[in-house]
């Protein structure tokens, strides 16, 4: 299995792409600490995860992610439960579709907190743990709009392109620690924001993607299960696509 008996923490890791990769690295012999904004939510993907298999090996949180200390002292419950950390993915995040003229600047900050300052928090908090450790993958969920930019909602696009720029960048500087950090830059992805759209408006978005369809989110967390294992061990500072071939 790809990942036995890797210690990993999911943040967003309640539903969508997050809940998909908590699916995958379990299924991969994984021990995963997921990590949503509530308990409410948190203790509801710990049911259907337990539901599904009983004895997963799964832990669930809700520190706040724009907190560095929170964010800190919630990996060490994680430590201290499982006696360290392998991978941590960043994946929370929230998208926006204002147009420029009707932005204010606290919309434009909750993106900056979440997709940005929370993402620094979970990679500066891993490196401090993984560094002495001797080792650790640190994967980041980006976008394609990283790639591309987006015609409305400026505010997303500029916080995925931030999220790059943190990937590359801390590859760097911890590549000689045995960190390893990437990031993902999903397409179109069927969660459920996605699947609540009508036909119509998911087949103009298809015309967009050479293959025809959006992605689902088994097939994005196939590429982080990919990215956190030992099977990726020359692969870091990357933005991987799983988009289908997007054309926009
Ligand atoms: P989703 O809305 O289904 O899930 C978002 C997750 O983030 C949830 O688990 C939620 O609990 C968590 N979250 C939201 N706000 C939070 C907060 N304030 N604090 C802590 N956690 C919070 O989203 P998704 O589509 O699965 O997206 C996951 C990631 O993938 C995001 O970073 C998103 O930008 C990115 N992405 C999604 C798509 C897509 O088409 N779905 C495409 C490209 C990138």
């Amino acid at each position: 299995m790809l990942l036995e008996n890797k210690v990993c923490v999911v943040t967003g890791g309640t539903r969508g792409i997050g809940l998909a990769c908590v699916r995958a690295f379990l299924a991969e012999g994984a021990k995963v600490a997921l990590w949503g904004s509530r308990r409410e939510t948190v203790d509801a993907a710990l049911a259907t995860l337990r539901a599904e298999a009983g004895d997963a090996p799964v832990m669930g949180m809700a520190p706040d992610l724009t907190d560095a200390a929170a964010v800190a002292s919630t990996l060490d419950e994680v430590v201290a439960e499982w006696g360290r950390l392998d991978v941590m993915v960043n994946n929370a995040g929230i998208s926006q579709s204002t147009p420029l003229l009707d932005y204010t600047p606290e919309e434009f900050q909750k993106a900056m907190d979440l997709n940005v300052t929370a993402v620094f928090n979970g990679c500066q908090a891993a490196a401090r743990i993984m560094v002495p450790q001797g080792g650790g993958s640190i994967v980041n969920t980006s976008s394609m709009v990283s790639l591309y930019g987006q015609r409305s909602g400026v505010g997303y696009p500029t916080s995925k392109f931030a999220v790059n720029g943190l990937t590359k960048s801390l590859a760097r500087e911890l590549a000689p620690a045995g960190v390893r950090v990437n990031a993902v830059a999903p397409g179109v992805t069927a969660t459920d924001m996605v699947a609540a759209l009508p036909d119509e408006v998911v087949a103009r978005i298809s015309q967009g993607i050479a293959m025809g369809r959006p992605g689902t989110p088994e097939e994005v967390a196939d590429v982080f299960c990919f990215l956190a294992s030992d099977r990726a061990s020359y692969v870091t500072g990357t933005v991987v696509s799983v988009d289908g071939g997007a054309l926009f």
